[in-house]
């Protein structure tokens, strides 16, 4: 008998971005991937076919779903199939535990849940797609998981569980915990005061990927042949940051170097590329998944849903294709790729390059993309991606900003129509300026960022939003009727706003950039405009 079956590994989201550290969400997704590439290469061995995830050339991450093709002789040995699949992939996991601690082991048995489903495929192959689906669905609604609340101290990245390795010094309230636990080596990469669960021990060891601290992405604009001239800063970005040159801040971090040495070559430094380049200290972290996957893979968008099939892999290789294309685009200097698989995506990008970035990804998802597929089975919607961009300082803890970007691609993901972007900047003064954006209005936004940096000072702005904030309702919308007033009185302020008189003519072409980006929404269109006078500021 012929079946598909459906594979997922869980949890995933809270499996990647629980994380203090870039390693921390590299070992999450290696993991994650490496995981999934066990259960593939066994179904492989047992002569399955792959339906998705289809890989084509490149080191991309496996998704944590797949679908296979596969004939067994009767429903037992289907079972045992998935039961002994299932136990690969968990032995991955077990086996990443080098130690001999219960409490990590406990803690690493009880983490993952994988949930499979069959259905007999002897028909239609979406009859038998829409049933394994439905019954994977159920499967995971079915399962009940009690979550015993361990007592004592817990993990200083998810919180959730409690400590298993920790580095000194530590206080424990219940005497009792520290007894059993291990602490930690230099090896292990644990810093003074922080304590690991299990879970989070093992992802944190399981990389050896070179970014450890956000400063690698916000120092990266300027070039490694220049750092690489300070002896003492060049071993830890984070040196490069005057505030990091203090006594307690080499103490926390067993620091050694000479700290007026340190301070000497800081200057020299900053000497060295006044003029040349921008020191910034913020960055930004992009998150995206293709919009309507659900509808998609369902074939509710196919004319012809005999296709359905062949659409699966199609739609998994073009992913595949898009997913290395994506991992030369945001490289360094202009940034890291952590994540980049089935349909998600997951980078940090260095300021100076995010409009790029984000521009040169939507034009290849679309190329690689949504074109081909438009072409072989004449589509009429276009296939696109929604993102979600925070843009943050370096010491803002990263757990925190990782939760910002998830809610922030939400958000773009409730715009009407999708295709768009939802931009965060949290400023360290705890100030948060956030506007929800088509993709194609995006555009603008570069182009208004550059005109604040040359042409206009942005004093038009804040008289903008104080003269028509009052007016707008408690949801902060401004009524259409008074569109005209607001765009004569734009016009009235960048006037006011040039810099220099000879770029007076980019008066008319930055109101008609900045209409462009106007919506409903009184707050999220000014927003917008703060989020260009910031970014400016960082870079220009
Ligand atoms: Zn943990």
């Amino acid at each position: 008998m012929r079946y598909l079956f459906l594979l997922t590994i869980t949890p995933v989201q809270d499996f990647i971005s629980q994380a203090r550290k870039l390693k921390d969400l590299y070992g999450g997704s290696t993991i994650l991937s490496k995981m999934s590439e066990v259960g593939i290469e066994y179904a492989k061995k047992r002569g399955a076919t792959i339906i998705f995830p289809q890989q084509t050339e490149g080191k991309n991450s496996y998704p944590n779903r797949f679908l296979i093709e596969i004939s067994f002789d009767n429903e037992d040995k289907l079972k045992s199939f998935a039961s002994n699949m299932s136990n690969e992939i968990l032995n991955y996991f077990r086996n990443l535990n080098k130690t001999k601690s219960s409490i990590v082991q406990k803690h690493i048995e009880d983490f993952f849940q994988i949930y499979w489903s069959a259905s007999e495929y002897s028909g239609e192959y979406k009859d038998a797609f829409d049933e394994v689906e439905k019954r994977l669905a159920g499967a995971k609604n079915s399962r009940f998981f009690s979550q015993l609340g361990e007592v004592g101290r817990k993990c200083s990245i998810c919180g959730e569980r409690n400590i298993a390795i920790y580095q000194k010094p530590m206080r424990f309230y219940i005497k009792e915990q520290r007894k059993k636990l291990l602490v930690a080596k230099k090896s292990d990469n644990i810093q003074h005061g922080e304590g690991l669960c299990g879970v989070c021990y093992v992802k944190r060891k399981s990389t050896t990927k070179g970014f450890d601290s956000i400063s690698d992405i916000t120092i990266m604009n300027i070039p490694v042949e220049i750092r690489e001239r300070y002896n003492y800063l060049q071993n830890d970005n984070q040196l490069f940051y005057e505030e990091n040159l203090i006594k307690e801040y080499f103490q926390k971090n067993d620091i050694d170097y000479p700290l007026d040495e340190c301070l000497r070559e800081l200057q020299e430094f900053k000497k060295a590329i006044r003029g040349e380049y921008k020191q910034t200290s913020y960055y930004a972290i992009v998150m995206f998944d293709g919009d309507d996957m659900g509808k998609w893979l369902s074939g509710q968008k196919l004319n012809d849903k005999s296709r359905l099939k062949e659409f699966h892999k199609d739609i998994s290789s073009y992913l595949s294709i898009f997913a290395t294309e994506a991992n030369h685009i945001l490289k360094e200097p202009k940034g890291i790729t952590v994540y980049a698989g089935g349909e998600d995506f997951l980078g940090f990008v260095n300021i100076n390059n995010l409009f790029e970035v984000l521009q040169e990804l939507n034009t290849q998802f679309n190329e690689l993309i949504s074109k081909p597929l438009k072409e072989k089975y004449g589509l009429s919607d276009n296939f696109t991606f929604s993102a979600g961009v925070v843009i943050a300082h370096y010491k803002t803890p990263l757990g925190t900003v990782l939760n910002e970007v998830r809610k922030s691609e939400k958000k773009a993901k409730k715009n009407a129509g999708k295709d768009s972007v939802c931009f965060t900047v949290l400023k360290r003064s705890g100030e948060i300026r956030e506007t929800v954006l088509k993709f194609e209005s995006f555009f603008e936004l570069e182009y208004i960022t550059k005109q604040l940096n040359k042409n206009f000072s942005d004093n038009f702005i804040s008289v903008l939003e104080k003269e028509f904030l009052l007016m707008c309702d408690k949801n902060g919308e401004l009524d259409n009727s008074l569109n005209s007033m607001v765009y004569t009185e734009l016009e009235r302020t960048l006037k006011r706003s040039l810099k220099i008189e000879s770029a007076k003519d980019n008066i008319v072409l930055m109101v008609d950039s900045i209409r462009k980006i106007h919506t409903v929404n009184f707050r999220n269109f000014t927003n917008g405009l703060y989020i260009c006078r910031f970014i400016n500021k960082e870079i220009g």
